[in-house]
Parts: structure tokens; sequence; C-alpha cells
């Protein structure tokens, strides 16, 4: 019927209307249930999930429980177990950053050579569009999304323009904002550095049966070139290479009585065709 889902919709609201007023004529309403309370009438309140009606806050003493996943401006991580911060000065972030409204100077040692560190980091929090593209692209996981919300000031410049020291908070304060996320990186860390670990391990271990093998090897060199054979065999050994020698030697000289048989023998050929060619010459002659 035409109509009919218009007077449903009221319906719906006619209903949070009503649920919302019981609520607040409550002396202690159904909105603080589950409250964190802050002291000095401060609040920190989460709807419970099966809240009916809308909760009316009381800002700025009371406050939402805001979702893990909540973003508005980033923050740099302080790593306090290393005692250092996660920023390697990479500039990823500042490269995709769309509005690009980061901007990195990366610091140097005594000598003039770039480190991997940032000597200073800022981010225009007024062009910042809580993207969350740098925090997707760190490769450190040195960059964060922070709850932080009330940024209100006067003046824009330079009050929005952040630097290190207020981008900068603990390892602590990004595990309680974001704890499931956290605990995510936390455990693929681990899992990295045991991976890394196991690897240093295989390498060094390789290396030192490389290093084993080697002086094994330089250890039976001159094991090959030691004496095999005891003084009294080499004497045997020394005088049957000199009795050899002289039995070479006398054969050599028979191979001189051969030659110079040879060489008589050739020239009594020659002699006989020199006379055969005289003798033919002759003949022809007649
Ligand atoms: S915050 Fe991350 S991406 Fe940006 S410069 Fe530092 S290490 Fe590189
Ligand atoms: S959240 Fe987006 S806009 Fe803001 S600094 Fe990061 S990349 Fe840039």
């Amino acid at each position: 019927m035409f109509g009919t889902g218009l007077l449903k919709g009221l319906g719906v609201t006619l209903k949070h209307a009503l649920d919302t007023f019981e609520d607040d004529r409550e002396s202690v309403p159904d909105r603080y249930k589950g409250s964190l309370e802050l002291g000095n009438n401060r609040r920190v309140i989460q709807q419970p999930i099966d809240q009916e009606g809308l909760l009316t806050i009381q800002y700025p003493e009371e406050k939402r429980l805001l979702p893990e996943r909540f973003r508005y401006i980033p923050m740099l991580i302080w790593d306090s177990e290393k005692q250092e911060d996660r920023c390697t000065a990479c500039g990823i972030c500042a490269k995709v950053c769309p509005p690009q409204c980061i901007w990195i100077v990366r610091d140097s040692d005594e000598n003039g050579k770039p480190v991997t560190r940032c000597s200073e980091f800022y981010i225009d929090a007024a062009v910042c569009m809580s993207c969350s593209f740098c925090v997707e692209f760190c490769p450190f996981d040195a960059i964060k999304m922070n709850h932080d919300y009330e940024l209100a000031v006067y003046d824009r410049y330079p009050q929005l323009v952040y630097d290190m020291e207020e981008l900068t908070v603990p390892l602590e304060y990004y595990a309680a904002l974001w704890p499931t996320q956290y605990e995510e990186e936390q455990a693929r860390r681990k899992q990295e550095e045991e991976e890394k670990r196991k690897q240093e391990e295989e390498k060094a271990a390789k290396a030192a049966a490389r290093a084993a093998a080697k002086s094994a090897a330089a250890a039976e060199k001159p094991a090959a070139g030691a004496p095999k054979r005891s003084a009294a065999e080499l004497q045997a050994l020394a005088k049957e290479r000199a009795a050899q020698r002289q039995a070479q030697a006398a054969e050599g000289g028979g191979d001189d009585d051969a030659a110079a048989a040879k060489r008589a023998r050739m020239e009594d050929l020659k002699r006989r065709a020199q006379e055969r060619a005289r003798q033919r010459k002759q003949d022809s002659g007649q």
C-alpha cells in the first residue's frame, strides 16, 4: 500500500526517540554501563551492542571509546625495547602520501655520511587526509595512525605542522590504541626474527664446515709430501737408480757403435751409387 514504508520508517525513529528519552530520564543511564571513569566527571563511554536509542554524549567530559581502526593523524613509533626510533628515513611514506604533507630530513654521521635515521620529520596535519597510505607502505612499522582528534588550535601555521618530537610516541601507546594489530605485528616480527636467526645460524654452520674442510685439506698436503719410506729403503732405492743409470750409460755406448755401423753402411751405399752412376755415364758416351 502506498505510504507503508514511510510509516514504518517513522515508527523506527519514534522507537529510538522513546528509548533515548527513557535512558536520559534514569539517574544512572544505561549508556554508562561498562564506561571508563576518568575522574572530574570525565568518562569514556562504550555503547553496548544491545543498547537501544541514541546516546547523548556530554562532550568534552564524556567521550566515546573509539574503535581500534579509527584513524586521524599519523604518529611515529619509538621502540622502547631497543631504545630507538623505528623510522629509518627511507622516505617511502613521503613518496606515497597523496597530498604530499610529509617531509623528512635524513641524519648524517660526523663525517657527513647519511645514516638510517631522521634528523627532522614533519607532517602538516592541516593537509593530511588520514588515508593511512604512509602506514600501509612503511616497511619498518615505524608510522601508525593516532586516535587523537582533539587538535584544534588558533593558528593553522605553525601549530598544525607537527615535528618529530610531537609525532613520536612510545610503542606501549600504540599497543594500547591498536591491541589486535599490535599483537599480530609482534607475532609476525618474532617469526621474521626467528627465521633470520635460523638463516644466520645455517650460514655460520656452513662457513664453519667450509673452514674445517679447508684446514683438513691443508693438514693433508704436507703429509702427502712427507717421506713414505725408511732411510734404508731410500738408500737401496738410490743404489738401484745408480745401477740403472750405469746400465743406461752402457746401453748408450752400444747405440754409438750401431750408429757408426749405420753411418759406414750408408757411406758404402753412397760410394757404390756413385760408381754405378759413373759407369752409366761411360756406357752412354760409347
Ligand atoms: S616512517 Fe617508515 S616509510 Fe616513513 S621514512 Fe620512516 S621508515 Fe620510511
Ligand atoms: S595519512 Fe595519508 S595524507 Fe596523512 S600523512 Fe599519511 S599518507 Fe599522507
